[in-house]
């Protein structure tokens, strides 16, 4: 089986989830999706000639020929990998429907077919879209109501933007709500970000925390913990804002919640302030999403002694996101991969889940997009059902196949739309 075409379409959602499609001269069609970046289709489009006529099963050969391309311009990272992910989770979808097996016998089998979701609740209202370079946005197909309005409001405050609501403190009760809605749903564990809106901030550049700062994340966890008791797992997102010694005081602060972690409290290219953080945290750190090889996320688990690690499948791909998963086993190490995708991305990383041994739990951030559920064809009822994702033993592939028609609905429309423009 050999690759005929490779063709991309942007779903615009709470984020641009990138579809790449692969079609083969067997008739055999694999989806993939890529973490978004602006530009990124660009890219795709630019490698075909590497890709037109390969056969489909060599896949390791192809993606570092792919990366090699890119090596001078794109370096070790960003969004050339991102294309690259996306090619290949559409190579392997294609190549396990060509064998009739489920995508995790081509990783060693499933350890587990049940696969725990976490669902990531931002900062505890609904849905909010970020475009390409993380700006808010209205999506197109959200007609201009007063309703649009405030939700673009609420998108500014949880973005940390300039109107008047940014200004207003957040409300802790407004977080235990959602985190007792989502418990409602059957959900495990959650996460909130507690760094974005602050009202408080003092230098946007510094990355200080104050008291007050530290005491309104402790009334927010605090509030989340009062209402989903003691069996729901709570994991904080700080986005690398705070310096390490005011990581550190947060940390000190909300060890009485026991947490499942703290997410990226430092930035994420200084693997000196992220030690200081891991050996003085009395809560375990999680860090991941901003790496993409094995080395770097060597150097994570040897210089920054993290305790979980949280790399995005969309951006480091499925096979070397399972040599990842291995090289964190030899530490004890516990997995929890980062997720914002479509039912493409999110089963596509719930099948490499399942032949992870130190898989912990995986990642859902579609919760508040109307058509999440339906842009699946071919699975039996919701995809996630009571917090989890139940792989199919007989399905070949991810499982399902993108829903074009209702994609089209919601496309991006300067983005093609795989063979149409
Ligand atoms: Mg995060």
């Amino acid at each position: 089986m050999r690759i005929r075409d490779i063709q991309t379409a942007v779903i615009e959602a709470n984020y641009d989830w990138t579809i790449v499609k692969v079609l083969t001269d067997e008739d055999i069609v694999g989806y993939g999706e890529c973490f978004f970046a602006p530009g990124l289709t660009r890219i795709i489009h630019e490698l075909k000639p590497l890709l037109i006529g390969q056969k489909v099963a060599d896949i390791d050969r192809l993606c570092r020929l792919l990366r090699e391309a890119g090596a001078t311009g794109a370096g070790q990272g960003g969004m050339f990998f991102h294309a690259v992910a996306g090619i290949e989770i559409a190579l392997w979808d294609a190549f396990a429907q060509w064998l009739e097996v489920p995508l995790y016998q081509l990783f060693g089998g499933a350890l587990r077919t049940k696969i725990r979701i976490y669902a990531d609740c931002h900062a505890g209202e609904g849905l909010s879209s970020l475009s390409a370079i993380c700006t808010p946005r209205i999506p197109w197909w959200m007609s201009p109501t007063r309703e649009t309005q405030h939700f673009h409001e609420i998108h500014l405050r949880a973005h940390g933007g300039r109107s008047e609501e940014a200004r207003q403190l957040p409300d802790p009760q407004a977080y235990a709500r959602r985190a007792a809605q989502v418990k409602a749903m059957g959900y495990t564990a959650l996460k909130f970000d507690v760094d974005i809106p602050n009202p408080y901030i003092r230098d946007e550049f510094n990355r200080s925390l104050d008291n007050r700062e530290i005491q309104m994340m402790e009334s927010i966890v605090a509030a989340v913990r009062e209402a989903v008791g003691d069996d729901v797992d709570i994991a904080i997102d700080c986005h690398w804002r705070f310096s390490a010694e005011s990581a550190i005081r947060l940390a000190e602060a909300l060890k009485p919640y026991r947490l499942l972690w703290l997410e990226d409290p430092v930035p994420p290219d200084s693997m000196e302030a992220l030690k200081q953080v891991t050996t003085a945290s009395p809560v375990p750190i999680a860090v991941g999403e901003n790496h993409y090889t094995r080395s770097q996320f060597y150097d994570l688990l040897v210089r920054g002694g993290v305790s979980i690690l949280a790399p995005d499948f969309q951006k480091t791909g499925l096979l070397e996101g399972k040599r990842i998963a291995d090289l964190a086993e030899m530490f004890t190490v516990l997995v929890a991969p980062h997720n914002i995708s479509s039912p493409i991305g999110t089963l596509a990383s719930a099948h490499l889940c399942a032949t992870i041994a130190n898989f912990l739990v995986l990642e859902h951030h579609g919760l508040d997009v109307p058509f999440w559920e339906e842009l699946a064809f071919g699975w039996d009822g919701p995809i996630i059902r009571n917090g989890y994702i139940e792989l199919s033993e007989t399905k070949a592939g991810i499982g399902v196949e993108l829903n074009e028609t209702v994609a089209l609905r919601y496309r991006r429309r300067d983005e093609p739309f795989f063979d149409r423009l």
